[in-house]
């Protein structure tokens, strides 16, 4: 006789305590462990800024896991969404001691970017859509290390500055 208690019911039973183990790092345990500002960098142009983790869980909530703000800041400077961040535990650390600073972001300049797109021929007749899948695959030929999300972006930033 075959036990009729699927793995998926074992596995259900298993899921809360797995859940537990898993729970995401908070704003409020980051405070708590006695980092009181995180250093952030974009990705694309390499701005450096620090921010209070205090100012960040009167926003998000001190509930907020860490990850998740991290993933909705936006660059100030460029307005690109992925950043980098690390805790910065203690005040007379500064920021240049953190490890993975100033890597060059392997994207193009932006500004370069920017200057390639405003050098392409106009496209008379062409939908706006046309126009951006053109300038995106364009961006893309002369930069493959560009992903779409990337080239989108670098369009509809170049777009909103003229
Ligand atoms: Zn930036």
């Amino acid at each position: 006789m075959r036990d009729k208690t699927p793995i998926r019911e074992q596995v259900a039973r298993r899921t809360p305590a797995a859940a537990r183990r898993v729970k995401p790092l908070t704003l409020g345990d980051l405070a708590t462990s006695g980092a009181s500002e995180i250093e952030v960098e974009c990705e694309w142009c390499r701005h450096a800024a620090r921010l209070a983790v205090a100012d960040l869980a009167a926003r998000a909530g001190a509930d907020a896991a860490y990850r998740n703000v991290v993933r909705r800041l936006r660059c100030s400077v460029c307005g690109w969404d992925r950043v980098e961040a690390w805790p910065v535990r203690g005040r007379h650390k500064e920021s240049r001691d953190a490890p993975e600073r100033r890597r060059p972001s392997g994207l193009p300049p932006l500004d370069e970017c920017r200057r390639f797109l405003a050098a392409l021929p106009a496209a008379p007749g062409a939908t706006l859509a046309e126009r951006r899948a053109a300038r995106i695959d364009a961006l893309r030929q002369r930069w493959p290390e560009l992903t779409a999300s990337a080239a989108m972006f670098v369009v509809q930033s170049a777009e909103t500055a003229r």
